[in-house]
């Protein structure tokens, strides 16, 4: 359906066309003649698909010229959701002058906002605790109050806003109209939904929308511990635009950004914990392309909407289904075509993919990583035509003095030639990490398993407790084996495993030490189910045979299994420092 066709007055319709908009989404065609008819109205559609002007557009419709004071209040979650659901709304309103749309916000000034308030906003967007802390001042007089807007109401609920929303639902008119909007429907919006509001049109979009379609969607699986490589090998092939990362913590967030900057990518980290200024400065480069990768929570990212976000990266899956529409929605936007890859390790991840996929109704292929060969080549070649436009244009003509001097009777111009072009490949050839030993067996793949030379490097292992040894006719190859089936991380992860009489311990990396403990909870060795947990040392040694593993494992790894560095003092600074 085009605009033209919906009951529009028609500065909104040329302010519409200005900003390139002719075709409306599904939840515009159905939610804008709701609005405008004064119903309350629910609409449940996915990000990406135009929620901002399903409710923005009609709300100016709305407006009463010749009324005082506020007429619209519409709360967002966050901060970066207030300040771009304002600019949309001033676009909308463009040819609507006395329309004053004013965002207020917390984590900026109360000043500023006064005094905006105070020059006759009429349509106030901003979050909920904000809202109300001018309520109370009564900086912000809410009594003519005629249409009031949830946005992201479900993510509003889980950041804890619940009490305050309620709060200014009471305190504003009884008579007015309510609409909510929200990706998802659990219980709580529900329950919003009864008490506020009256006889509300339901609206759906059905899932699977607009927002799956049109993108393109794989995954990596990688060896444990080996994601961030992976990340910096994807990211130096493809060579994103402008990329979202997606992690489940600000840890992780912060650990991830600080590898890839220091590995001299421009990318930065977004997560809630970060200042205002700081989250507004990111946000504000990433736009403008000054960095392109940003790496963040799905709280901090959710509804972010970035034109040209053309690649989108789960480095852990997300935790909730619902949410791996959400993440991916942040690249093809508005009918742009786009790519989401997951990286994932172990075969838990696996099936939470697979769950993932059953969930979208979409089958998610799996993707080789690029070969390091065949990135080094294929940026030879893109670099090379660079190369022979410039020398087609004579730009730098000028230096070819310089050149003729370093030639010499044994150094040719191909030689300099060639020692530039490696000078100039190497910061990309040092991003390529070597990513070998996948574990599953389904998917090992020979040629890329042969080499383990990087293994070495791995660092600390900790030792982790098994609650059944050799009185429970335990052998090395049981636990190994049990290991491998429960963690999806390769045999040779693991170090020494030692059989006593009633536990054994076994080494195995810092880094995947909570997983291992998840992973092996309740698992049956031997027909024996163990608990597992760290190794805290024991006084006593029962019986110390120090067996080694399985025959697998008797040959040294080259470069030398971590032995475990226990009793020295490293107290794992590395790790802990982000805390
Ligand atoms: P949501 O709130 O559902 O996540 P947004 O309102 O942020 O989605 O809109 C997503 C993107 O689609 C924005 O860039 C917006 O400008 C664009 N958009 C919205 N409606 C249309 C339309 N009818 N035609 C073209 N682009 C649109
Ligand atoms: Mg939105």
């Amino acid at each position: 359906m085009l605009f033209d066709e919906l009951n529009l007055p028609e500065q909104i319709l040329r302010a519409v066309a200005d900003m390139g908009y002719e075709e409306t989404t599904e939840i515009q065609q159905k939610a804008i003649p709701v609005m405008l008819s004064g119903r309350d109205l629910v609409g449940k559609s996915n990000t990406g698909t135009g929620k901002t002007a399903a409710f923005g557009i009609p709300a100016i419709a709305l407006m009463q010229r010749d009324k005082k004071g506020v007429q619209t209040l519409i709360l967002c979650p966050t901060r970066e959701l207030a300040m771009q659901a304002t600019g949309e709304i001033r676009k909308f309103a463009k040819y609507m002058p006395w329309i004053k749309p004013c965002a207020v916000y917390g984590g900026a000034s109360m000043e500023l906002q006064i005094r905006e308030l105070k020059r006759g906003a009429n349509i106030i967007v901003g979050t909920p605790g904000r809202v109300m802390d001018h309520m109370r001042r009564g900086t912000l007089k809410l009594d003519g109050l005629s249409l009031i807007i949830l946005d992201e109401a479900d993510e509003m609920l889980n950041m804890g806003f619940r009490e305050d929303i309620e709060t200014i639902l009471h305190d504003v008119p009884e008579e007015r109209q309510t609409a909510l909007f929200s990706a998802t429907m659990p219980p709580p919006i529900m329950a919003i939904t009864k008490q506020f509001q009256r006889d509300p049109e339901l609206i759906k979009v059905e899932s699977k929308a607009r927002t799956v379609d049109g993108i393109e969607q794989s995954y990596f699986e990688v060896p444990m511990g080996r994601k961030t490589d992976a990340l910096r090998l994807l990211m130096t092939a493809f060579e994103p635009a402008l990329a979202m990362v997606f992690c489940n913590t600000k840890k992780m967030v912060d650990e991830l950004t600080e590898a890839l900057v220091s590995a001299g990518y421009k990318a930065a980290g977004l997560h809630g914990d970060m200042k205002q200024a700081s989250r507004t400065q990111v946000l504000s480069a990433f736009k403008t392309g000054r960095i392109n990768i940003l790496i963040a929570t799905d709280v901090a990212a959710r509804g972010i909407d970035v034109e040209g976000v053309d690649m989108v990266f789960n480095y852990d899956l997300p935790q909730d289904n619902e949410y791996y529409i959400h993440r991916i929605g942040r690249t093809g936007r508005a009918g742009k075509s786009g790519r989401a890859y997951s990286i994932i390790s172990g075969r838990k991840q696996f099936y939470e993919l697979r769950d993932i996929s059953k969930f979208i109704k979409t089958d998610i292929p799996r993707e080789e990583l690029p070969d390091r060969n065949e990135i080094i080549a294929r940026k030879t070649e893109r670099f090379s035509e660079k190369l022979a436009a410039a020398v087609e244009s004579g730009k730098y003509s000028a230096f070819r003095s310089q050149v003729e001097k370093l030639c010499t009777e044994e150094v040719t111009a191909e030689d300099i030639a060639a020692a530039l072009l490696g000078m100039r490949l190497s910061k990309d050839m040092k991003n390529i990490p070597e990513i070998t030993g996948l574990s599953r067996r389904e998917y090992r793949d020979t040629s890329a398993t042969r080499e383990s030379g990087s293994r070495g490097r791995r660092g600390k292992t900790v030792k982790v407790e098994i609650s059944a040894g050799r009185s429970n006719s335990l052998a090395p190859n049981f636990v190994l084996g049990a290991l491998v089936e429960a963690t999806g991380m390769p045999g040779k992860s693991f170090g020494k495993i030692d059989i006593y009489d009633r536990f054994t311990t076994v080494e195995v990396p810092e880094a995947d030490k909570e997983h291992v403990l998840d992973a092996m909870s309740g698992v049956k060795i031997n027909g024996q189910r163990v608990t597992v947990k760290a190794y805290e040392g024991r006084g006593e040694r029962i019986e110390d045979d120090r067996r080694r593993g399985s025959g697998r494992r008797s040959k040294p790894v080259p470069g030398g299994r971590p032995r475990a560095r226990s009793g020295r003092g490293r107290p794992g600074y590395e790790n802990r420092r982000k805390g």
